[in-house]
Formats: C-alpha cells, sequence, structure tokens
C-alpha cells in the first residue's frame, strides 16, 4: 500500500537520475525519479519510448533485462 505524504515531503526524498536506455541505448535518454530506491510514475524513454514501471527497484529491473538478453 502507498500512502501519500505532502508533496513537497516526496519531492525532499527524491532522487532524479539519469540512466542510458536500456533498448535503444539512449545517452540519458530516461529521467528516473528514485524514491527510497524505486521508481515513482513511468520513465520514458524520449527516443523509443521504452518505459520503466512505477514501483520497481532500477538496478534489479535493469538487471532483469540484461539476463532475458543474455538467454536469447
Ligand atoms: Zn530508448
Amino acid at each position: 500500500m502507498i500512502i501519500f505524504a505532502d508533496c513537497q515531503d516526496i519531492r525532499k526524498m527524491a532522487v532524479i537520475k539519469e540512466i542510458d536506455c536500456p533498448k535503444c541505448g539512449a545517452k540519458n535518454g530516461i529521467e528516473v525519479f528514485e524514491r527510497d530506491s524505486q521508481t515513482i510514475g513511468d520513465s520514458v524513454c524520449d527516443q523509443c519510448e521504452f518505459t520503466i514501471p512505477e514501483g520497481v527497484v532500477l538496478e534489479v529491473y535493469l538487471d532483469g533485462l540484461y539476463e532475458k538478453d543474455k538467454k536469447v
């Protein structure tokens, strides 16, 4: 369950990260908002519209993507 506190509170604790898109490789193509090590909202690539969903741990999610690549 997610309980939203005061908006300013969320902003204070949020971290913004720019990452390379795992799909099209765009440099800093995706701006990810992170709080408590979990993503906030959908993060969409500017170029290919690849989307990282809300509520995932970024590193784990990206690791999962690369794992899939290896199997194929
Ligand atoms: Zn992309």
